[in-house]
């Protein structure tokens, strides 16, 4: 029997699925579920992708309408991908036909074809291979050419014009009917068999291969591995030599890393390891990079994709690991649009494709230690640095009652000073880029407060100007004060620029390298300071929380962190967290290699006990207190959470919204018991880039009545369309609170 529809999926934010008639001709061999197709919408035609492949039912009072185009001829999405695409959707309630679109690179999905870059070839016709060259001998280049392919067989136009043939001799044979020309595929890969080159491979430690062989011996196939290893444990190593095993068996491997910034160092490692086939996928690349990826990890022509978080979705033709590196880093949750967490889908992914999945960290997050606790991930635990270095020593700085300079204590300053003249790196670590946090008059107390945000605005030196680090809006640095014309200004608190231009006054011989988003704006420029800090000379390392993520700095000795109370007070039930990780991390820069290292912890507070545990060094502890905190707390990961956030130009509108929804949900009879909602309530930040915002915060100790309650929830705010002052959004698993 011959289909008559399909159901198509098209990139718009609502959740249904739009059916379309097969036209006649394609009836016989309807296109398969993931392949693009042409639809007509509304009044223009979109790409989409087909879904289901059968006679549903078309909906009440609808005219279907004729599918337009089938694109590709084989499927671009495979069954697992299908499957991950709707599990994403309905657990994080959002449409699927937007969820669909990650999984290509922008040209796909805006219905380029599906192809490596194409050249022209040319061949010999019939005509051409039995010709009798003499014939030819009046024109020697067209002769010359008819040879060449004569004994190849086929050549490109580039490469004919290589022997001096030129496009004129070409178009005559064709007109002659002796060649004719054709377009080729060209794959910048090429399947090889890999070799590690010598030295390079580690002998590991008992730990070390304790858990490469719990990897790739794991009997039931979908395992999860929290590879818990202190900083420069050889964590990395690990899974390095578990991946080769996985390639061994002609399979891939996936590894997501939090940062761009890390990609070409860890690029580069894997490459030493396992050659070309290794490659990184990130926003960085330009599109024509971006397919060529995507075609080889789908078609399997590449053995390894490193990337970052959307690369989660990358389709690939065999996979057969997935790591998540730094597990715990924010960067994996995407906080606008479809809120997900690349770490959790790349869970999910491994479940469905039944192969393990290792979450590495130092500082795993509460969540993940909370699942290994409870048997549900097995610990592989890494409790030595790998090169015999010792973890580095903490000396907390009391700064009640200190002069400071600049921020810095005299501890700070002369530890600083005899690492540099004894040949070692200094890490200065403050998490706050531009030159101030804010400027006020000195005469009224005017304070540089964002017009869009209740924030201020932050100031910045070169270029001069003050900036939102919440919506990025600018305005000139003032000479006068708008409210009192006063000229007196006080910068007020130290950002990144403002610590760079002390230190170089201080130590004038040695060359500060000042590392936040500012400064590695440029593509490559991250790639730079890399290699200047890997040159080993002495110098002072200045940056923000980019320079504490992943990286091995094995010249580092000292880490000087400013500020180790921020974060200590913060409104946000996740601030411990987020600071306990961050400074062992930064922390964790310092002493990797052969020296050993040192880590200035200054703080107003260091009899806090969260400072007080840090300075023990230990995080599991510190995590474990934690863990113990929330339990009493009920709250995550103790409890489920999910949050509906509605944005409008005014307060009340957005206050009300949150309030007749919830209303309106409460009295439906499916409304799940065993809810907490709490709301309507202000975001932390109530007022950001213009919008005011108002919140749901839903809990719940069961997954599945969280979903009852969002699936309600869902429904209901679809039907509330016609409020477009508002826009909501649904945060499952939200981490964080701006
Ligand atoms: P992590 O990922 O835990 O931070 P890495 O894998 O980067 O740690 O290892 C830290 C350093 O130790 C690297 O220079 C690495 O080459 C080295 N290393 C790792 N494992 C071993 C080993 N078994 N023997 C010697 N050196 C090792
Ligand atoms: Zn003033
Ligand atoms: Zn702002």
């Amino acid at each position: 029997m011959s289909v008559k529809q399909v159901e198509v999926l098209v990139p718009i934010p609502i959740p249904e699925k739009f059916s379309y008639l097969l036209p006649n001709q394609m009836k016989a061999s309807p296109p398969k579920p993931g392949t693009r197709v042409i639809v007509p919408f509304g009044n223009r035609n979109l790409v989409g992708v087909v879904w289901n492949v059968g006679n549903g039912i078309a909906p009440k009072g609808k005219k279907l309408k004729y599918l337009k185009e089938v694109l590709d001829s084989q499927p671009l999405l495979d069954k697992a991908s299908l499957n991950l695409a709707d599990w994403a959707s309905r657990y994080y309630h959002y449409p699927l036909g937007d969820v669909i679109s990650y999984f290509f690179p922008p040209p796909i999905r805006k219905g380029k074809e599906a192809k490596f870059v194409e050249i022209k070839f040319l061949e010999l016709t019939n005509k051409g291979e039995f010709v009798n060259i003499e014939e030819l001998s009046k024109s020697p280049n067209q002769k010359k050419l008819i040879e060449v392919l004569q004994e190849k067989k086929t050549l490109s136009q580039r490469a004919a014009n290589a022997y001096g043939v030129n496009s004129s001799s070409i178009n005559a044979l064709i007109d002659k009917g002796l060649i004719s020309r054709y377009m080729r595929e060209l794959s910048p890969y090429k399947k090889e068999e890999f070799s590690i080159a010598k030295g390079v491979k580690k002998k590991l430690n008992n730990e070390q291969k304790f858990a490469v062989d719990s990897i790739i011996n794991s009997k039931s196939q979908n395992r999860v591995f929290l590879l818990n290893g202190i900083t420069g444990s050889g964590k990395t190593e690990v899974y390095l030599q578990a991946i080769q095993e996985v390639i061994k068996k002609g399979k891939q491997a996936l590894i997501l890393i939090p940062e761009i910034g890390l990609a070409p160092q860890a690029e580069e490692r894997f490459k030493k390891y396992f050659g070309e086939r290794v490659l990184s996928f990130h926003s960085a690349k330009n599109n024509r990079e971006k397919v060529d990826a995507w075609l080889g990890a789908s078609k399997g022509l590449i053995d390894i994709v490193i990337g970052t978080r959307s690369s989660v979705f990358m389709p690939m033709k065999d996979i057969g690991i997935i790591v998540v590196d730094e597990e715990h880093d924010l960067s994996y949750k995407q906080v606008d649009r479809f809120r997900y967490s690349a770490r959790d889908i790349a869970l999910y992914r491994a479940k469905i494709e039944k192969i393990p999945v290792v979450l590495a960290s130092a500082t795993p997050s509460l969540e993940t230690l909370n699942n290994s606790l409870k048997g549900k991930y097995e610990i592989l635990n890494l409790t030595k640095r790998a090169t015999g270095a010792n973890l580095p020593k903490y000396l907390p700085v009391d700064l009640r009652g200190k002069e400071l300079k600049e921020g810095f204590s005299d501890e700070l300053i002369d530890g600083t000073e005899e690492e540099l003249h004894k040949g070692n790196q200094v890490l200065i670590f403050l998490n706050r880029r531009g030159y101030a946090p804010s400027l006020i008059c000195k005469t009224c107390g005017w304070l540089s407060n964002c017009d869009r945000c209740d924030a201020l605005m932050t100031v910045h030196k070169r270029p001069q100007k003050l900036q939102c680090h919440h919506c990025e809006s600018q305005r000139n640095l003032p000479t006068t004060c708008p409210e009192c014309q006063s000229e007196d200004f006080l910068t007020y608190g130290y950002g990144t620029e403002r610590i760079e231009e002390f230190l170089i006054k201080r130590f004038p011989k040695f060359p500060v390298l000042r590392v936040d988003s500012d400064s590695t704006r440029k593509k490559e420029s991250m790639h730079e300071y890399l290699d200047e800090i890997n040159s080993g000379r002495p110098m002072i390392l200045l940056g923000t929380q980019l320079l504490a993520k992943g990286h091995h700095f094995p010249d580092v000795t000292l880490v000087g962190v400013l500020d180790a109370d921020s974060g200590l007070f913060s409104a946000d039930f996740r601030g411990s967290e987020r600071v306990a990780q961050l400074m062992t991390q930064v922390a964790g820069r310092a002493g990797r290699d052969k020296k050993p290292g040192k880590a200035i912890l200054q703080s107003y507070c260091p009899d806090h006990p969260q400072i007080e545990e840090l300075v023990k060094g230990s995080y599991e502890s510190f995590a474990k207190n934690l863990l113990e905190e929330r339990r009493l707390a009920k709250s995550p990961p103790f409890a489920f959470q999910a949050k509906i956030q509605a944005e409008s130009s005014n307060s009340y509108v957005s206050r009300d919204f949150i309030k007749t929804l919830i209303n309106k949900l409460k009295k439906s009879k499916s409304f799940p018991k065993d809810i907490r909602v709490i709301g309507p309530i202000p975001a932390i930040m109530e007022k950001k880039s213009g919008v005011y915002r108002w919140e749901l915060n839903i809990l719940s100790s069961s997954r599945n009545s969280l979903h009852k309650f969002l699936d309600l929830g869902q429904a209901s705010l679809y039907d509330s369309q016609t409020s477009k002052r508002v826009r909501w959004s649904i945060d499952v698993d939200p981490l964080s609170s701006m």
